[in-house]
């Protein structure tokens, strides 16, 4: 089907050049916009960005890629194919779970395969596991089929919905719907880890995340060869062949406004660009607080900014091996002793505790041209509380970083440091100073359900007129598919806009 042109030749500005921000410089770029892509950062990806050091490739973020549909319907949209560009490699298990009393739940594969794991450690769940799973769908068939690509702005919307969330129990937790399934504690951790991938305390997500389950088994988890890192690269390429023009290493100051409606941005340059629609795939609690003065803004106050709850923070330690641990799966969790208190700690009380658990990532388990030949390259990712807690990073993260390497030594990676290359890490001070990330926080506001769809920052903005928002703070929420689908959002909301006008 022929695409209509909205606008052809105006000028749309896109800030911001993480999964959400590419996708919408694309999206407008098909529907005839002439898209300027601006970031601060050196290089594209945001959170996706790729860390380069002593022949190692370390992706900085995003590393369980599903849905890779939505990335294929990019290239689509220029009559490419993404396979063309990109290798997806399938990845073998899922993820190995590493329980602290020593047991091991490898989840992925087909249906059996997962059954069959089920049963080595509680014979009893696998009936609950097929509920869950088909719980999940449901949840999937609503809140991904049908609304993670629909403008969630106005409260009629809302309404309709609210029928399909009180049948589904979207008030119950993950951890709540989860428990309800499964008996035994091992697996109710493993299968509520979900939220914590997009910001979110088991605890108080609400139970729509479990749609994820579901999501996974459909699509499968992948990984492109080269790294996440070969995705941007490769909608970099495709962003230049269709005529993006990229502003990299520029930092926006401000949102130009005039007569209520955004007209541009203003770099800390000073320099000017018109430009209009303005798309925000940044921060929207940083741009509402610093991008735009308070006389615009009646409904983002910052009084109404304080309130929201933030994800957690992400303490990420990068490292190289100068030997091979090909016992490692691609994607570990390493639990600790505690669930639901280390979960308070980092989300209620503010607190850094020595019993972290652990996603463990060795890329180089599937593509091993990440790291020189006979090394080893991994992250470590730890949440931790985000910058509302009075812990100073200067301090506190090369102490973190040690007591992090100390647990893997004891666990997976034996005589660690004997053969440690080019370790390094980033703390929510990062997240705050370079992306610019409120609190510092790894995946902007919680999914809570109180900050869910309508509650959410909607994806065109209710203060200023021409500015939207995309990525990980706007519906429908964090994570690679939700920022990719809040492109599809702002794209329709511009269709709508044309028709209207
Ligand atoms: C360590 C880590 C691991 C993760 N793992 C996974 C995973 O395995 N799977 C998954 O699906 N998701 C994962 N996520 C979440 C996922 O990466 C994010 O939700 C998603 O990539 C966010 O994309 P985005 O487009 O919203 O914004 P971002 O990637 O955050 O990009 C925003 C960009 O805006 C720029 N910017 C901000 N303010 C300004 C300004 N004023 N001027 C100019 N530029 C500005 C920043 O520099 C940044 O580049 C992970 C995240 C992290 C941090």
């Amino acid at each position: 089907m022929k695409r209509p042109i909205i606008k052809p030749r105006s000028p749309a500005l896109v800030v911001g050049a993480g999964f959400g921000g590419i996708a919408t410089a694309l999206r407008l770029r098909a529907r005839g916009y002439r898209v300027t892509l601006v970031d601060r950062l050196p290089e594209l990806g945001g959170r996706a960005r790729v860390f380069r050091r002593d022949g190692f490739t370390f992706d900085a973020g995003p590393t369980v890629i599903t849905a890779p549909f939505l990335f294929a319907e990019l290239f689509e949209l220029f009559g490419e194919r993404l396979e063309d560009h990109v290798n997806l490699l399938p990845v073998e298990p899922w993820y190995r779970m590493l329980f602290d009393d020593g047991s091991r739940f490898d989840y992925g594969g087909t249906m059996a395969d997962t059954e069959h794991e089920i049963e080595s450690l509680s014979p009893s769940d696998v009936d609950g596991y097929r509920n869950l799973l088909a719980h999940s769908k449901k949840l999937f068939d609503k809140g991904f089929t049908e609304l993670a690509d629909q403008p969630f702005d106005s409260l009629s919307a809302m309404l309709r919905s609210v029928p399909d969330l009180v049948r589904l129990r979207a008030d119950r937790t993950v951890w709540d719907v989860v428990s309800r399934h499964l008996r035994d504690p091992r697996l109710r951790q493993a299968f509520s880890l979900h939220p914590l991938l997009v910001g979110g305390n088991p605890f108080t997500t609400t139970s729509i995340y479990c749609l994820i389950h579901f999501l996974e088994r459909k699509w499968g988890v992948v990984f492109p060869q080269g790294g996440t890192g070969a995705l941007v690269g490769a909608l970099g390429d495709l962003m230049q062949r269709v005529g993006i023009e990229f502003r990299l290493g520029e930092t926006v100051e401000r949102v130009d406004i005039v007569d209520g409606a955004a007209v541009g941005i203003t770099l800390d340059t000073g320099e000017a660009l018109d430009g209009s629609p303005v798309v925000m795939g940044t921060d929207p609690c940083f741009v509402y607080k610093h991008l735009i003065a308070p006389d615009h803004r009646r409904r983002w106050t910052d009084a109404r900014i304080g309130k929201l709850r933030s994800s957690m923070g992400l303490f990420v330690l990068y490292f190289g091996t100068t030997r091979i641990y090909p016992e490692v799966a691609h994607h570990s969790i390493l639990f600790g002793p505690r669930f639901r208190g280390l979960l308070e700690d980092i989300f209620e009380k503010g607190q850094l505790a020595d019993d972290m658990s652990l996603y463990l990532h060795r890329p180089t388990a599937t593509d091993p041209s990440l790291a020189p030949a006979g090394h080893d390259g991994f992250y470590v990712l730890s949440p931790v509380p985000n910058l509302t807690a009075a812990i100073d990073w200067t301090i506190e993260g090369p102490r973190y970083a040690e007591k992090i390497l100390d647990r893997l030594e004891s666990t997976v990676l034996p005589r660690l440091r004997n053969h440690l290359v080019s370790c390094f890490h980033v703390t929510p001070q990062y997240f705050r100073t370079e992306l610019l990330s409120h609190r510092g926080a790894g995946f902007s506001v919680q999914p809570l359900l109180t900050q869910s769809a309508w509650f959410r920052f909607h994806n065109a903005s209710e203060d200023v007129r021409d500015l939207y928002f995309v990525g990980a703070g706007t519906h429908p929420g964090a994570g690679v598919p939700g920022v990719l689908s809040s492109a599809k959002v702002v794209e329709n909301l511009l269709l709508e806009r044309e028709r209207a006008a």
